[in-house]
């Protein structure tokens, strides 16, 4: 009997296990694919991030897990009116699959069992416990008193468990080699609506100039790119002399007052599969912090399941607050946010 399953290895899920390990409990995470494996992200690590990692892994983020230019200096956003705001910030530029896996090699380091290649099939509640069913190269299942579901936005659990429809972003980003004018130690995000149905984004990892859009309606991801580049084009001096590589991904669209899902009976649920994400799909620092405090509340109540819920609400106040300031700020940025605003 496991005290806790953890689905899915990210830096959610990463998180809550080295904390459970480090607390003493018998933890088990499950991630479906072969590690390292491929997350679609920008990979800038905000100061928040940086200092969580500082603060939950003991470590500073080793310079093998990033991509050049290291160093990220701060946001630029471009908003509805075509205004610029430089927020000037330090940060790190991380390939995701390298950053994930020394994270959950800390895990493991700590004493989390991890075991890759393996997906969570179902979760069955019992009295007091859990039975999960995992699919590595057979079908079999664990037993476990919670089960921590940290599967982020692509996971399908928690679509089973709580039966509610999703809300989805798609998110469609290019890889390229070519030249544009603007400082690559900055990521651009773009909020005027002829451009996306949500944001555009402009960043550099190595030597790839990486261009994106996210659409409400897939259909239109065609329309928005092109439009975005022509955007660029025009302003930045955008040259594109080849394209690498394109890719689509999901983020979980935020909804006014930034509702949370904290769990189901003996299942709880963190990060971007909690609906834990900040603009711009800023959504690492928020994983790790939901992790940290679904961790303690579980390590620290584990018979007493009425005080985990609460301990996991009461601890994670302040990151929902913070989550709220921040859509509030974009808001008032654009129109496609206005209903984000905080009133005084
Ligand atoms: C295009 C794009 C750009 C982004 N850029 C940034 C950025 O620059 N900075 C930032 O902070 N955030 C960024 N984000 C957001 C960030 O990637 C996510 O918020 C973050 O990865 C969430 O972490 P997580 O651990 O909750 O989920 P994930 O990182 O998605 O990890 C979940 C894991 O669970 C596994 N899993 C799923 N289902 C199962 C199952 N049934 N059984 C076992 N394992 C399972 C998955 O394989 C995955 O490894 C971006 C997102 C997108 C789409």
């Amino acid at each position: 009997m496991y005290d806790v399953i953890v689905i899915g290895a990210g830096p959610t899920g990463s998180t809550a296990a080295k904390i459970l390990a480090e607390k003493g409990r018998k933890v088990l995470v499950a991630e479906r694919f072969p590690m390292p494996r491929y997350k679609s992200c920008s990979g800038i690590l905000i100061k928040k991030s940086m200092d969580l990692v500082k603060q939950y892994f003991g470590e500073e983020i080793p310079e093998s897990v990033m991509c050049l230019p290291t160093e990220n200096k701060g946001m630029v956003f471009t908003d509805d009116k075509g205004q610029e705001f430089v927020f000037a910030q330090e940060g790190r530029n991380v390939w995701r699959s390298s950053f994930d896996k020394w994270l959950s090699d800390k895990a493991a380091k700590e004493g989390a069992e991890i075991r890759s290649d393996t997906a969570v099939l179902s979760c069955e509640e019992k009295e007091g416990y859990l039975m999960v069913s995992l699919k590595g190269e057979t079908v079999y299942t664990e037993e476990a008193r919670y089960v921590l579901d940290c599967e982020g936005v692509t996971g399908s659990l928690k679509r089973k468990i709580t039966k509610a429809s999703p809300w989805y972003i798609t998110t469609f980003q290019t890889f390229n080699k070519g030249s544009v004018d603007l400082d690559p130690h900055y990521f651009y995000a773009y909020l005027q609506p002829e451009l996306s149905e949500y944001d555009a984004w402009f960043n550099v990892k190595d030597n790839f100039l990486v261009l994106g859009v996210a659409v409400k309606d897939t259909g239109k991801i065609k329309f928005y790119y092109e439009r975005f580049l022509a955007y660029m084009k025009e302003h930045h001096r955008l040259q594109i002399d080849a394209q690498e590589k394109a890719e689509k991904w999901l983020m979980p669209r935020i909804r006014p007052g930034c509702p949370i899902d904290y769990d189901v009976g003996r299942v709880l649920f963190a990060g971007e599969c909690a609906g834990f994400l900040n603009p711009m799909g800023e959504g690492i620092s928020c994983g790790m912090e939901s992790g940290y405090c679904a961790a303690c509340a579980v390590s620290e109540h584990m018979d007493d399941i009425e005080n985990v819920y609460a301990s996991y609400r009461s601890r994670t106040k302040p990151l929902k607050t913070y989550m709220e300031r921040q859509w509030s700020l974009v808001g008032r940025m654009a129109d496609t946010f206005r209903d984000f605003i905080l009133l005084p």
